[in-house]
Order: C-alpha cells, then sequence, then structure tokens
C-alpha cells in the first residue's frame, strides 16, 4: 500500500494510558480529528498491564489523577491497581475516548516520509498516515527480563510483575521473588500472607519509608462530592508539601538529604529487631538515589520466619529452584522476577524512523537520549513524545508531568492549522542547549551522585530521565509553544521558516 492510498488521520496517537486518554480528550476538545491504536484490548496502560498482588500508586490518590477529571470515590489515599484502571476506563467512557481506541493495534514501525510530510505507520491492522504523530507508549511498558542461566529447565512457573498470571494461585507454594524495587516491596507482602515459603533474592538493598496510606471515610467522600474545592484543596497540598520537602532533598543531597536517611533507619530499625539482618536491609547508597518505596509491611514480611533474605547472588536456575553464588539451592515452585523495565534501552525508538533515515535510537546511540521539553526532537518532524526523556520524577505524580506537556502540544497542532504549517521540527541547536541545561542540573542531584544503579541512568551512565527541578518549573516552561525554536514549512508554498533547507 502507498501512502496515498493509506487510511488517512490528522493525528494519531500511540497509547491508551494516562497520556494517550489525556492527549485524546484535549485534542477532541479542540476539534482535531485523531485516532488512538493500543496494543492492548482496553485503556490503562501501566494500570492495565500491572495487575501483581499488592500493586498500588505511591502517589497520593487525589494527586494521582488527572486535574479535569477529579475522582472523589477514592477508596484509599494510596489506591490499589484495580480503582486506578476502573477510573481511567471511567474517564475514557466519560470523555468518549474509549470510541477513538483501536484496541489490539500494536504499530510495528513509524516512518517520517518527507515528500508527502506525513507519518506513516505499519501495525497489525494494516498501514496509515498522520500528519502528527504522539506517542503515549509510556516508558514503563517493557518488561526487563534477565537471563538467568538454566531458566528453560525450571518446572515450576515463572512470571514477571508487570506480566502476571491471575489463574496462579501462589497459597500454599514455596515461591521465589527476584528484586526489591517497588514492585517487589509491594509484592512480598501480600505473597508472603499466602505463601508456604517465600525467598527473596536481593541484589541491593532498598530504602522503605514508612506509609502514610489510609482507608478514606464516607464522610470524606461525600464531602468531596458536595465541595470538589475541598479535594481540589487535599491535592494542592498533596503537590505542594512533596514539591517542597522533597525536592531540595533530591537535588542537594549532601547538604539537605539527611532527614530521608534518618526516617528510613529509623523505620527498619523499629520493625527488624535482628541485627544481622538489619545490616543485610541497610543500603549503602544515599535515599532517593533509586526510587524511595514507602511500606509498612514489606520489611515485617522480610523479618518472618517464613520468609528467607538471600544476598548471595544468583548462580542459576536448576528444575526444581534457584543455586545462588555461595552453592545452596534454594527450592521453588514459581519465580516472580520483580526485575522491573527497559526504560533506557526499549526497542520503542528502534521503531520510530526520521526525516534523516535513521531510527530513534540510531540519533540516540551517536548523541545520547534527549529530547527538547521533553517532547520534540530534532530530525523527527511533527513528532511529540508524551513522558519523554527527562521527564520523570520520584517524589511527585508523573500525570502532573503529562498535563504540564499537554498545552505545549496542543497549541502547536492549533498553531499548525492556523499558520498553514505542515512540518514543525525543533531546531537541533535548541535542543543541544537544552539538554546541557538538563545535564548541568543533574549532575549533583542524588540520582547522579547517590552512588546507586538505577533505571534513571543509561548503561553509560547518563540521565536521559529525570527532570531535575520543581515539577512547577517544567509546567511554566511548557506553557507556551515557542514556535521559534522550530523549523516550518509551511502548506501553500515550499517556503521554510528559519531553515535554508530542512
Ligand atoms: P526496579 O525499581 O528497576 O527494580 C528492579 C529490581 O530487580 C531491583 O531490585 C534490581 O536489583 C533487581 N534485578 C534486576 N535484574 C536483576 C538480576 N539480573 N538479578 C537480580 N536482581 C535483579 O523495578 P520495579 O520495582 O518494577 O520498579 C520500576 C519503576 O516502576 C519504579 O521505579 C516506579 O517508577 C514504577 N513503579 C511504581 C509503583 C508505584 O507505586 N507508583 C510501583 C511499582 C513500580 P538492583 O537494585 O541491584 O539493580
Amino acid at each position: 500500500m502507498t501512502t496515498a492510498t493509506a487510511e488517512q488521520h490528522r493525528v494519531v496517537i500511540i497509547g491508551a494510558g494516562f497520556g494517550g486518554i489525556a492527549a485524546s480528550i484535549k485534542l477532541a476538545e479542540q476539534g482535531v480529528e485523531h485516532v488512538i491504536l493500543e496494543k492492548l484490548d482496553d485503556v490503562g496502560g501501566t494500570w492495565l498491564s500491572n495487575t501483581y498482588p499488592g500493586c498500588r500508586c505511591d502517589v497520593p490518590s487525589h494527586l494521582y489523577s488527572l486535574s479535569f477529571a477529579l475522582n472523589p470515590d477514592w477508596s484509599d489515599s494510596f489506591s490499589l491497581q484495580p480503582e486506578i484502571w476502573r477510573y481511567l476506563r471511567k474517564v475514557a467512557d466519560d470523555f468518549g475516548v474509549v470510541d477513538r481506541v483501536r484496541f489490539g493495534c500494536k504499530v510495528d514501525a513509524a516512518r517520517w516520509d518527507d515528500t508527502a510530510r506525513r507519518w506513516v505507520l505499519e501495525t497489525s491492522q494494516g498501514v496509515l498516515t498522520c500528519n502528527v504523530l504522539i506517542a503515549a507508549h509510556g516508558f514503563l511498558s517493557e518488561p526487563s527480563v534477565p537471563h538467568f542461566e538454566g531458566i528453560e529447565t525450571f518446572t515450576g512457573q515463572v512470571m514477571h510483575s508487570a506480566q502476571w498470571d491471575p489463574s496462579y494461585d501462589v497459597t500454599g507454594k514455596r515461591v521465589a521473588v527476584i528484586g526489591t524495587g517497588a514492585s517487589a516491596v509491594q509484592i512480598v507482602p501480600r505473597v508472603h500472607e499466602q505463601a508456604d515459603h517465600l525467598v527473596v533474592f536481593q541484589r541491593t538493598a532498598a530504602w522503605i519509608l514508612p506509609h502514610r496510606g489510609r482507608p478514606i471515610n464516607d464522610w470524606e467522600r461525600a464531602l468531596y462530592r458536595r465541595v470538589p474545592a475541598t479535594q481540589r484543596a487535599v491535592r494542592a497540598f498533596h503537590y505542594w508539601s512533596s514539591e517542597f520537602l522533597a525536592v531540595p532533598a533530591l537535588v542537594d543531597p549532601q547538604r539537605r538529604g539527611r532527614l530521608l536517611k534518618k526516617v528510613a533507619l529509623k523505620h527498619l530499625h523499629d520493625q527488624v529487631k535482628d541485627p544481622e539482618l538489619r545490616a543485610k536491609l541497610t543500603p549503602t547508597f544515599t535515599p532517593g538515589c533509586k526510587r524511595l518505596t514507602p511500606s509498612n509491611e514489606y520489611l515485617p514480611a522480610i523479618a518472618s520466619p517464613q520468609t528467607t533474605l538471600v544476598t548471595s547472588g544468583i548462580d542459576r536456575v536448576v528444575p526444581n529452584g534457584i543455586v545462588t553464588k555461595d552453592g545452596a539451592t534454594h527450592e521453588v515452585d514459581v519465580i516472580i522476577l520483580a526485575t522491573g523495565f527497559r526504560v533506557t534501552d526499549n526497542t520503542f525508538p528502534e521503531l520510530v524512523t526520521g526525516r534523516d533515515g535513521r531510527t530513534m535510537r540510531e540519533v540516540w546511540d551517536g548523541d545520547g537520549m534527549g529530547a527538547y521539553n521533553g517532547t520534540t526532537f530534532a530530525l523527527f518532524p511533527n513528532f511529540f513524545m508524551l513522558a519523554g526523556p527527562n521527564t520523570g520524577i520520584g517524589h511527585t505524580s508523573l500525570v502532573y508531568m503529562i498535563e504540564a506537556q499537554l498545552p505545549y502540544l496542543l497549541q502547536a497542532v492549533q498553531l499548525m492549522a492556523e499558520r498553514g504549517i505542515d512540518v514543525l521540527e525543533v531546531r537541533p541547536d535548541v535542543q543541544a542547549r537544552y539538554n546541557e541545561m538538563i545535564q548541568r542540573k543533574v549532575a549533583s542531584t542524588v540520582w547522579n551522585t547517590g552512588g546507586c544503579q538505577s533505571w534513571y541512568l543509561d548503561k553509560f551512565g547518563h540521565n536521559s530521565t529525570i527532570w531535575p527541578d520543581y515539577t512547577f518549573k517544567f509546567a511554566r516552561r511548557l506553557r507556551r509553544f515557542d514556535i521559534e525554536s522550530y523549523y516550518q514549512r509551511l502548506r501553500e508554498d515550499d517556503r521554510v521558516a528559519g531553515l535554508a533547507a530542512v
């Protein structure tokens, strides 16, 4: 099929999670024709895929939602996954988003056609083209599945946390959990309740903070329903308190990060009485270097006689269990891989081919992963990414960052229509200066200097994931679309604004 005969759209959004749903609502409000391509069979993105026991959000519910679609009915101050997914599904229904989603449609390739001035997408449901492409595929969507020697010989079940098999019952089983990140910290207490024996394989101890979660009372819900301003006030409280308490500690860990360590050490001391176990559970890096993990149940589950904490490193998997480097065999019926996601090395950039014929991966292999304002990319015209490079945060809601990007991309789409612009592409010098600024700021933060290995850094130690400042500063930057930072090609003729030859 040629580009000319393929199905044509003004805008295509890839992914129907928080980003895709929010973008679709705002585009529809502006009357912009678009379609959403979603590889799964429902909306929700990460909140559809992650169904492991105990899965919940460690950002307060009132903050972890769209500002224009607050949910007065949250049942807990930190919601569980099913409730977040139901919220997203309801928003998608209420705003008519579901009708615009093509489910089960996987994008295999996206290529910029510079002659047609369109993106050409090869999908599992055929070829389609669009003038503007929005990638809302999420950066925590590709499970990282490490290869352990002999894993194929294991006779039990192996499950990644993000690919949970709901039909598998861990009751009475001997269970291995590999990993001690945010997912494991939520899985371990729930599995511990049901399993006969639990073996947790820890490569790096995690800083565990006290959890402040509590059920939300009926009267509070009634109040939020009747007086929405009260919920807005609670949301604002959560937002501003996490900005002003957490950001200084994270960006300036030497001077202002000590309190976090004190709180986490006291929590560990209160919950784990055995000094030997406590020593194994005491991290050696600065708190915040990896995502802070709040839990009141994780450490007691680890300290329980039904649990073995293994720190000697995995050597290989055998048919009946896991052999560690000290030669011990841990017999288990199921292995749960809470081993995280491919973030800086995921496959999405391999699918996207820009104006000069190189994929985004090839460009990033040369220049490093980066974007302008976390949203647009030199050499990739009319392409916007939600939750793109250096929009990640460790202390507040990613939904806030996604919403901060929306006015930027909506103004771009609007300006294109108003001024007859066919092609917009950020200038490489603008993008380079922006990334220099980001790298200068991130260099002294806890994510770069805290002495840990995390998904925030790529294999070269380059931080292309974190926004290293207050999040309201990100929102302020993206309030206006700075068209002067972009090359423009007009629809009517081939005049090029700001560029000799694109
Ligand atoms: P993660 O933080 O990347 O943790 C992965 C864990 O697996 C680490 O403990 C890691 O050890 C271990 N691991 C990886 N490969 C291993 C190997 N080959 N052998 C032994 N151990 C190995 O992943 P995650 O827990 O899935 O969390 C990822 C992100 O998802 C979080 O940072 C957060 O942004 C998000 N998340 C959020 C929530 C929430 O409440 N909002 C909940 C879950 C996840 P090392 O530490 O030694 O590398």
